[in-house]
């Protein structure tokens, strides 16, 4: 009894040190895309394109130009999954792991911010699906080697 009511009492403090390092940590990538977005935004107005370009040098410039809208839109869905991420830490659901519940490390967080398994798990995970890819490339390699030597 007396060991569970040190357990919760501690609880608290590690989850607030918790969760300020993760704000900290998406607030920081909030920023960092929102600056390259900005400055993205301003290059592109900087360029003024569109003006004396003859048509062959204009399907050469759309195509830089797709590439550039695709960046920004994959920067932007980047940006929102952010804010989504900070708004579920708000709601004490972000950096919980789908499989077993449990907190997915600051660490791996810090690396893969959208991360939705722990380590563990995704190891499990991965060990799973490794042993599915082994077998394949054996399957793979004998018929590589009927095709080679069985005629
Ligand atoms: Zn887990």
């Amino acid at each position: 009894m007396t060991a569970t009511l040190r357990a919760t009492a501690t609880a608290p403090r590690t989850t607030r040190t918790r969760h300020r390092n993760l704000q900290a940590m998406l607030r920081d990538r909030e920023r960092q895309l929102q600056d390259s977005l900005r400055r993205r935004a301003r290059t592109r107005l900087a360029d003024g394109r569109g003006d004396g370009l003859d048509e062959p040098e204009l399907s050469e410039a759309d195509v830089q130009d797709h590439i550039e809208v695709a960046l920004i839109q994959m920067k932007g869905e980047t940006l929102e999954r952010v804010r989504q991420a900070l708004a579920r830490l708000d709601q004490g659901t972000y950096g919980n792991c789908a499989e077993c519940g449990g907190e997915i490390s600051e660490q791996r967080l810090r690396a893969l911010p959208f991360a939705v398994r722990c380590t563990a798990c995704e190891a499990l995970r991965e060990r799973g699906g490794a042993r599915e890819q082994r077998s394949a490339s054996v399957t793979v390699f004998r018929s590589v080697f009927s095709d080679e030597f069985g005629s």
